[in-house]
C-alpha cells in the first residue's frame, strides 16, 4: 500500500511516515489546490482535503506519473486536521487553533498561546484549565470510499509557557499524568503519546480490519 499525504508540511509527513512504516508515504505534488479549512469539524476538514487530493491525482495522468503511481498500485490519499480544545472556553480555539490570535507566519504560535493564557486568567488549577489536543485523520481510496479516525490527548493549560521543543501550543500544554509541558518532552515521547499518533494508529487498525493493510506492524 502507498499513501499520498495532503500537505506540504514535511514535519507531518515524517510523523505519519513513522506510524505507517514500512508503507511508502509521499507528500502531494506541488500545485494541487486544497480546499480552505472550514469551521465545522476537524473530521470534515480532513475529509475535504483528502477527497480534493484524490480527485486531483486520479484525474491527471501527469500527477500519477509524477508520483510514480501505476494504474494497479494500491494507494490511499491521506489528510489530517488538528487543534486544541479548552473546556472552560467552550472548547475553543478548536478548528481555528492555527489562527486564534489572527496572526500568520513565524509569530503565530507565540501570539496564539499568549491569547489563550490571557483568556484563561482567573481559571486556577488543572481541572479548571482542562484541555485536549484533537487530530482527525482520513484516508480516501481512488473510488472515493473513505476511512476515518480521531485521536484525543488530554491535559491542562499551564499558567505560563515552558520548554523549547515542539511547536504550536506545546509550551502551554501539560499532558495528564505529567508535570512537564509537551515542549519539555523528548520528541520521541510525544510521537508515541500524541493525538496525531493515536489517530494514526487507530486509522491503521481500521484499514487492517478492512483488509487494506498488511504491511504495518502492530503498535
Ligand atoms: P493544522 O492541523 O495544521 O490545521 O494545525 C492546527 C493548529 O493546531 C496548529 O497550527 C497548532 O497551533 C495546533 N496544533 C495541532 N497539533 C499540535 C501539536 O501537536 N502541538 C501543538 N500545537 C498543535
Amino acid at each position: 500500500m502507498r499513501f499520498v499525504l495532503a500537505t506540504g508540511n514535511r514535519h507531518k509527513a515524517k510523523e505519519f511516515g513513522a506510524i505507517l512504516a514500512p508503507c511508502r508515504i509521499d507528500v502531494m505534488p506541488a500545485g494541487v489546490e486544497l480546499p480552505p479549512e472550514g469551521v465545522e469539524s476537524f473530521a470534515e476538514n480532513a475529509l475535504g482535503k483528502a477527497e480534493a487530493l484524490a480527485r486531483a491525482v486520479e484525474g491527471d495522468p501527469a500527477l500519477l506519473r509524477e508520483l510514480g503511481l501505476a494504474a494497479d498500485d494500491h494507494v490511499l490519499f491521506l489528510a489530517d486536521d488538528s487543534g486544541l480544545e479548552v473546556e472552560a472556553l467552550g472548547w475553543a480555539p478548536g478548528v481555528t487553533s492555527a489562527r486564534y490570535a489572527g496572526v500568520d507566519g513565524p509569530g503565530a504560535d507565540v501570539a496564539n498561546f499568549t491569547r489563550l493564557l490571557r483568556e484563561l486568567a482567573g481559571f486556577a488549577g488543572p481541572i479548571a484549565r482542562r484541555a485536549r489536543f484533537v487530530c482527525s485523520v482520513v484516508a480516501v481510496a481512488p473510488d472515493m470510499t473513505h476511512y476515518a479516525a480521531t485521536g484525543y490527548w488530554w491535559g491542562a493549560i499551564a499558567e505560563a509557557p515552558r520548554g523549547e521543543g515542539g511547536f504550536g501550543y506545546d509550551p502551554v500544554f501539560v499532558p495528564e499524568g505529567s508535570d512537564l509541558s509537551v515542549a519539555e518532552w523528548p520528541q520521541e515521547a510525544k510521537d508515541q503519546a500524541s493525538h496525531r499518533a493515536l489517530a494514526g494508529r487507530t486509522l491503521v487498525d481500521v484499514l487492517r480490519r478492512e483488509g487494506l493493510l498488511h504491511e504495518v506492524q502492530e503498535a
